[in-house]
């Protein structure tokens, strides 16, 4: 959209989560561009009932909860309250509708995301397990559709934007940043001990709790490969992972001549999600800048795929492809999911996802039911391992 066009009518769904409150903040921000039409959440319907009063949006919609679960009034009289996913489903396809923000957490994010692209919207992603389960699918229906996949991730948002100074004939590589987690210094023998209080601590960026445990396993940047592989069509053989603590460049390109293009910033997501949302356009920034006043030191350094196992599977997954990024995906979650109610040790995480990957009947290019019933088969097997 450039300057002068309409409004903006966009769908946030996972509203109340981390990614969610950040983009509520950036449309405040930018009144005239961006109005909210309707928000999601599963559960926190108080939460999303004070989001409503702030951006008084036409719609929303609780997934996780029946209405007799709800107190109504606690909503504006404006907004239309709807049940359960095929609503939010119908919303996103509404065609007054031109953005959806794909912020739901997990592979509950798929369904709602798929609609979106099938109904040719701007999409703009955080939902990175979508491309992790289906990623060949997902581009061809973008590509079908005419929907415009925009990512929200932080390293895939800087890629896209250092992709924008060459031909994808021309790089050599694209890398990946790692903060590199809590853990980023800890032995073997004490990431064995790792507590829920401690993984959920994460250094620079502030997170909602799945994404965060990803982080400290590293299975974040696992399932960052496995998304950059299907976003930008190169082979994992062409993506790198470098730890950076600072979590200040956010990923780099190396194109064939040597040149790294970076793109940096204070860690803070109202950045690549106001990007994605105005792309082709830059607005007015609201996140924190860089501030080359103070001396500042950056450091890059290898990742350690001994300590943290679950880079190998990411890898691994990139170059195998087929049923295997749903596996991986949904052993992870449960995993997660054990070990925040403490019936998984932290180390067993990657453990369990290896063992759950090499126990399924593998299918190089499977349909979308049979990845769904592959990520059902995952999470039986994850509970019971
Ligand atoms: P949060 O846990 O903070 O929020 C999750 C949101 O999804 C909430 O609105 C929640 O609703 C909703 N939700 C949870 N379960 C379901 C379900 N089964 N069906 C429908 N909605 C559901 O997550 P984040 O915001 O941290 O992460 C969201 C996505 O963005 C993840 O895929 C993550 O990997 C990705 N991401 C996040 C980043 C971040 O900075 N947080 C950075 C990069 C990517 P309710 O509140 O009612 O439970
Ligand atoms: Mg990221």
């Amino acid at each position: 959209m450039s300057e002068g066009a309409s409004v903006q009518q966009v769908v946030i769904l996972g509203a109340t989560g981390s990614i969610g409150t950040s983009c509520l903040r950036v449309l405040a921000a930018h009144a005239d561009r961006f109005q909210a039409f309707a928000l999601t959440a599963h559960a926190r319907w108080r939460e999303l009932a004070l989001q409503c009063h702030e951006v008084c949006p036409r719609y929303a919609v609780l997934t996780g909860v029946q209405a007799e679960d709800v107190d109504r009034s606690a909503f504006p009289t404006t907004t239309e309250v709807q049940f359960g996913r095929p609503a939010a489903e119908e919303l996103v396809r509404h065609p007054e509708v031109s953005t959806v923000v794909s912020g739901i957490v997990g592979a509950a994010g798929l369904h709602a995301t798929w609609a979106a692209l099938e109904a040719g919207k701007r999409v703009a992603f955080a939902n990175k397990e979508t491309l992790v389960i289906a990623g060949p699918l997902v581009m061809s229906l973008a590509q079908r559709s005419g929907a415009i996949l925009l990512p929200v991730d932080s390293e895939h948002n800087a890629i896209f934007q250092a992709l924008q100074s060459g031909r994808h004939s021309e790089v050599s590589r694209i890398i990946l940043t790692a903060s590199g987690g809590p853990f980023r210094d800890w032995s073997r023998e004490r990431l064995e001990a790792v507590t829920v209080e401690q993984a959920l601590a994460h250094p620079t960026w502030d997170m909602g709790p799945k994404i965060t445990i990803d982080s400290a396993t590293m299975m974040n940047k696992a399932l960052e490969i496995i998304e950059a592989r299907w976003l930008f069509d190169f082979p994992a053989s062409q993506i790198d992972v470098v730890v950076h603590p600072e979590s200040i460049v956010h990923s780099l390109v190396e194109y064939r001549d040597g040149s790294v293009l970076a793109q940096m910033s204070p860690p803070d997501m109202r950045l690549p999600i106001q990007f994605a949302l105005s792309w082709p356009d830059r607005l007015e920034g609201t996140s924190p800048r860089m501030d080359f006043t103070q001396p500042l030191n950056l450091r890059f350094l290898p990742p350690d795929p001994d300590r943290f196992p679950a880079l190998t599977l990411g890898y691994e997954v990139a170059d195998r492809g087929g049923t295997s990024g749903a596996v991986l995906n949904a052993a992870n979650e449960v995993a997660v999911e054990r070990f925040l109610q403490k019936g998984l040790r932290f180390t067993d995480i990657p453990r369990l996802c290896r063992s759950i990957l090499d126990a399924h009947t593998f299918d190089s290019a499977p349909s979308l039911d049979e990845l769904l019933r592959l990520d059902h088969w995952a999470r039986q097997e994850a509970i019971r391992w």
